[in-house]
């Protein structure tokens, strides 16, 4: 199974505070499937650290007052050439391009609203299943796991 991963879950130091949001387990869950990782903001060009950003009104703005819609749009493109391929997508919640079921209201307040990041709408345009790896449940990431070393057992046969 390929699988399309935000780099920081894997402990890539690309957050906008220049840490990561790495999970431990997570690079053992995935053995044996092919890794795709990406960060949409570095890939749009954008630097670490940076200043957090959140959408408002069909913008992406940040805390200096710039407008960053422009890398942010570049981020997504080029995270979906890598990740078009991908069988599904483990994403990084609350961020305004990985977010998949919740993201922050464009006030800067830490308020969530239902919603996803520009990435993860992206990815269900393409028909590719996201996930939010909060809200997978311990149960789930053990079905998860012997799921997909069956379907990589099989692949494997072939
Ligand atoms: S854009 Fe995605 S991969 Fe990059 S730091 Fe933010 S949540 Fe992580």
């Amino acid at each position: 199974m390929r699988i399309c991963v935000s780099a920081c879950l894997l402990g890539e130091r690309c957050k906008y505070n220049g840490g990561d949001n790495g999970i431990v387990g997570l690079a053992h869950l995935l053995l044996g499937h092919e890794v795709v990782t990406v960060c949409p903001e570095v890939l749009g060009g954008l630097p670490t650290p940076r200043s957090p950003a959140e959408l408002r009104a069909g913008r992406v703005l940040n805390t200096a007052g710039e407008d960053v819609t422009a890398p942010f749009d570049l981020g997504v493109r080029r995270a979906l050439e890598r990740a078009r391929t991908c069988d599904l997508a483990l994403l990084q919640p609350r961020s305004p391009s990985c977010g998949v079921n919740r993201i922050y209201d464009g006030t800067f307040s830490g308020t969530l609203i239902l919603g996803s990041g520009l990435f993860a709408r992206a990815l269900a345009r393409e028909g590719i299943p996201a996930f939010d790896c909060d809200a997978l449940t311990d149960a789930e990431w053990a079905l998860a796991c012997v799921l997909s070393s069956r379907t990589t057992g099989v692949e494997g046969d072939e």
